[in-house]
């Protein structure tokens, strides 16, 4: 299976994810949810809420970035995505697999960190605290594009 196939694949998955976490929170699946999910889970640059905005304009123009940002809140309280980066600028990311965050203080550009490393220690000290059920871990310093 190449590469696209298996994106493909992944993206599906994510939609089902999304279409049952609606239904068990009691929300309906409209169009313009699905699309802002898409727009999010497909892409691998954790886009911004604006960047979000202009892909799902594209498809349906009467979308406002207030409604974006309401459904991209709501999307991230069901577990569907992540919020990373800096309260100046915001990403999110639609990709659930265990990664860490390397962001650049410089150019705000966020790098996915794919790593066998496990966190046990942490974790075993949080479990003092209740249960695990999210980790997220974003490191920050200036990107190599920056460093020069
Ligand atoms: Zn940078
Ligand atoms: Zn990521």
């Amino acid at each position: 299976m190449g590469m696209l196939a298996s994106t493909k694949k992944e993206l599906n998955k994510r939609l089902d994810a999304f279409e049952n976490a609606c239904r068990a929170s009691g929300l309906r699946v409209t169009s313009q949810r699905r699309e802002i999910f898409k727009a999010v889970a497909a892409s691998h640059a954790h886009p911004s809420a604006e960047t979000v905005l202009c892909t799902v304009r594209k498809k349906m123009n009467n979308v406002s970035l207030d409604t974006v940002y309401r459904t991209l809140a709501s999307l991230e309280k069901m577990n569907l995505l992540i919020r990373v980066g800096t309260p100046e600028k915001e990403h999110f990311d639609g990709d659930l697999r265990p990664h860490a965050h390397f962001i650049c203080s410089q150019c705000g550009e966020v790098y996915d960190i794919f790593s066998t490393a496990e966190l046990p220690d942490w974790k075993t000290a949080a479990s003092a605290c209740g249960d695990v059920t999210h980790v997220n871990v974003q490191l920050k310093g200036i990107c190599k594009r920056c460093r020069h």
